[in-house]
């Protein structure tokens, strides 16, 4: 089998690749970025990729891995990985999982980004999709910061792009950041384990006293306090400090490419949790590979989702039910949106007292109804399927 096109598209707003081989079987994937950036490197992965075996998915891997980087300049070599696993899956009649070394489990338990699709975190509780974790944004992340004059030391700075707000708290930022959790974890209970997006951008001495004074809360995990999001590096030696200083679980990793960077964070132990993204840390063995290694050191996983769009939650679906079982949960941010129905494969409902089930259907699992699929393609994507 033979690679003949690398094609690009946006369906709904997703980004999307389509490896095209001479056999009549195609590979998909979402990027996990936006279709600009996509369509500028296009030209570049199919100068390397035509002719190529796609089922040789290491000897493909070699030939583009070079051209990948922190996010979001992984996307693309990801999203091919995933597109020749889907090929590989679907050219053995086989579910990726079953590449992958098969399921250890028959459901994967997801989280819910609370805020997006439920208003309130008791909407949430009381939701039927049953959720058992719910992330929130705060600190940082996001611009809530920025509602609030004198919560934090350097004013916020409303300019384009991320990373540009960080530095100290003042005392009430910290003590209005300590009340919010206070507050989600009332209305939520014991039965809903909370995590924290909180950055990045926040001072070392800050994240110690924050993770250490809602330490009786018992959190699943603050997220990207010090570094992460969209950070081109990591800070293992400070992550270290931050984690050996309290007992409430430190998190990071979904900006993170490939392996090789997740070593220092692993061997040291600098976190408690890492949450890499397999559309983003180069593919799905890439990230099953980082999950077992992290095992080996006590250190959970709860991979970062773009489970918003169909490919990238059916990706994160085929890869988790393969972990080991410090497998926490994968990010799952909205609920069976309407256009979910351009494919059949996904469970309905997709989620089932907090947990997706793992289907056996070839490669990831999907099939596009390409008919209904064209009405999400945009104008200049009419002949995507072609
Ligand atoms: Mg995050």
């Amino acid at each position: 089998m033979k690679i003949t096109d690398v094609r690009c598209a946006t369906i709904e707003k997703y980004p999307t690749i389509r490896v095209v081989t001479d056999e009549g079987i195609d590979g998909f994937s979402q990027v996990e970025f936006y279709k600009p950036y996509v369509t500028m490197q296009t030209p570049l992965y199919r100068s390397i990729l035509v002719g190529q075996d796609p089922t040789q998915i290491e000897r493909v891997m070699r030939s583009i891995r070079k051209l990948g980087a922190f996010k979001p300049w992984g996307s693309i070599v990801s999203a091919i990985e995933v597109a020749l696993w889907d090929i590989a899956g679907k050219a053995a009649n086989l579910p990726i999982h079953r590449l992958l070394g098969g399921k250890v489990r028959d459901r994967v338990r997801v989280y819910n980004t609370g805020g997006v699709v439920y208003a309130s975190a008791t909407a949430l509780k009381n939701g039927k999709e049953g959720f058992t974790i719910a992330k929130y944004a705060t600190g940082y992340h996001g611009t809530e910061l920025a509602h609030f004059a004198g919560h934090t030391v350097n004013d916020w700075d409303a300019g384009p792009g991320r990373g540009i707000n960080r530095g100290p708290l003042t005392e009430r930022g910290l003590c209005h950041q300590i009340e919010k959790v206070r507050t989600l974890k009332a209305e939520l209970g014991d039965g809903i384990g909370l995590a924290m997006d909180c950055g990045p951008g926040w001072t070392l001495s800050d994240a110690i006293r924050f993770a250490q004074a809602v330490e009786p809360l018992n959190l699943i995990w603050l997220e990207d306090l010090l570094t992460g999001d969209y950070s081109p590096y990591t800070s293992p030696s400070l992550y270290r400090d931050l984690t050996t200083r309290t007992s409430t679980p430190i998190h990071t990793g979904e900006q993170i490419y490939l392996r090789q960077n997740f070593m220092d964070l692993i061997e040291h132990r600098a976190v408690d949790v890492i949450g890499p993204d397999p559309l983003d840390v180069g593919g799905l063995a890439e990230l099953k590979w980082i999950a077992e290694y992290a095992d080996l050191h006590s250190i959970s996983i709860a991979p970062h989702g773009i489970g918003d769009g169909i490919l990238g939650l059916a990706a994160l679906i085929q890869v988790s039910a393969t972990l080991p079982q410090n497998f926490i949960a994968f990010e799952f941010p909205r609920i069976d949106p309407p256009w979910f129905d351009i494919v059949q494969g996904l469970p309905s409902p997709i989620i089932r007292d907090g947990f997706v089930s793992v289907g056996d259907q070839p490669g990831l699992g999907v099939v596009f109804d390409q008919e209904a699929a064209k009405a999400y393609l945009a104008e200049e994507d009419a002949g995507f399927f072609d």
